[in-house]
């Protein structure tokens, strides 16, 4: 047998007695494949702490401290995990990021992996040791610190498992699968046994949190199959791999909502070349990635640009977005915090019309009203009212009829 690399979340290894367990998990996994690495996450709760910790002694705490910060949360899961282990009479080593060379850019707080050393891996390997490594976490040329962005720790394991070309990175949490929409928000929601890359991809990066979107690109990159399940159920979770054969004919295979963003309006901007391409460089120089972009009609002269970014860049947005403004000559910002996004997901749009329209008529229906609007050729996504977002999730759940198989 190959290389396996699994990965557990926060919850899995939420406590002692869970770490423990996943021990047990991994020496009867040691059993049939003779080497595995495996990846951890800070015990759940932990990153949270360490972020409000950050914000209690400064309120925009410097993003390299921050990082500093909050990379120990994996440091101590995967120190616990080894210790767990080698009592148990298992070899295991547990690596860091340095300490292996997981090479990222500067972006603090989100940082991209560019590079990932192999050989520290491979020669523990060799020794028949298993090897743990801290999620989340990288290093830069100047050895500064970084992290992967929330929930990076997926990320960390499927850039390994394609590093190491792994036979399969088994992403370890606290549901059993990929299902058509959060089964937290959604109960009737379906547990999918494969899905392509290209679905989840727009699934995690509208707001599916069960895979960190980074790793989903990284997995259709390399190649790696993934494989989501349970840490707490011995059962066959989901497959994300190359679109085709044994795949459901859906049309829409997923719902997701995301919370996270914030939208800014910068009103009255001159109707003039150039204006949008200021702003915009602008947020990008500052490192801030925008999602939606809606421009109003033209007013006389004027018009208004809404923009959306996650509500951690809010701050920084809004400084940005003014110093801009002031340079073009705008009008005010305002920025409002209380919407979300809902999306439907499917490559069965490709090839069928009509699925925008039922989505907007499911929500009209609702009585929800539609502020943004996105599509792409397998998605589309609606700003609405955040208090409406639990039931627009439902509602295009059953429009759609997920909870019944294709
Ligand atoms: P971990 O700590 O193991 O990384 P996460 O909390 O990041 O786990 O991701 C697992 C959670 O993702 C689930 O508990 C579930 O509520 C949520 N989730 C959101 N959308 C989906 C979906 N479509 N399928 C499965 N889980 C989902
Ligand atoms: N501990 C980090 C977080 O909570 C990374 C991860 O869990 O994947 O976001
Ligand atoms: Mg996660």
């Amino acid at each position: 047998m190959g290389i396996v690399v699994k990965k557990y979340g926060g919850t899995s290894v939420g406590s002692v007695e869970r770490i423990k367990n996943v021990a047990r998990q991994i020496i009867k996994a040691k059993e049939k494949d003779t080497e595995i690495v495996v990846i951890v996450s800070a015990m759940s709760g932990e990153t949270d702490r360490l972020i409000t910790l950050g914000h209690e002694i400064c309120r925009t705490p410097d993003e390299r401290e921050m990082d500093m910060l909050v990379s120990t949360g994996e440091q101590v899961s995967s120190a616990l995990l080894s210790m767990a282990l080698i009592d148990m009479g298992c070899p295991t080593i547990s690596l860091n990021a340095p300490q292996i060379e997981i090479l990222t850019d500067k972006s603090h707080t989100k940082a991209k992996i560019c590079k990932i050393n192999t050989d520290r891996i491979i020669k523990e390997l060799n020794r028949e040791k298993v090897v743990i490594i801290a999620g989340f976490q990288g290093i830069t040329e100047e050895e500064d610190i970084t992290t992967l962005g929330r929930g990076g720790s997926d990320t960390t394991a499927v850039a390994i498992a394609g590093a190491l070309q792994a036979d399969v990175c088994e992403i370890f949490t606290d549901v059993d699968g990929v299902y058509t929409s959060d089964p937290r928000i959604v109960p009737e929601a379906r547990k999918l046994d494969i899905i392509s890359y290209e679905e989840m991809l727009e699934m995690a990066s509208l707001g599916a949190k069960v895979l960190h979107s980074r790793s989903v690109e990284l997995a259709k990159k390399f190649g790696v199959k993934i494989h989501v399940l349970s840490s707490f159920v011995d059962a066959h979770g989901t497959i994300v791999t190359e679109e085709g054969a044994g795949m459901e004919e859906l049309l829409v295979s997923g719902i997701t909502a995301n919370a996270k963003e914030a939208k800014i309006t910068v009103m009255d901007i001159p109707d003039k070349p150039g204006m949008a391409g200021r702003l915009f460089s602008a947020l990008a120089d500052a490192n801030i990635n925008v999602d939606m972009i809606v421009q109003s009609e033209t007013r006389g002269k004027t018009n208004d640009i809404s923009f959306t970014v996650d509500k951690t860049d809010l701050q920084k947005t809004i400084a940005v977005t003014k110093e801009s403004v002031e340079k073009m000559g705008a009008g005010s910002v305002v920025y409002d915090q209380d919407i979300a996004k809902v999306s439907i997901v499917g490559v069965g749009m490709k090839s069928h019309s009509g699925v925008a329209s039922l989505m907007f008529k499911a929500l009209a229906e609702h009585d929800i009203n539609i502020e943004m609007i996105s599509t792409s050729e397998i998605k589309i996504s609606c700003i609405i009212r955040i208090s409406a977002m639990k039931e627009a999730v439902r509602v295009l759940h059953k429009s759609f009829e997920l909870d019944k198989k294709g």
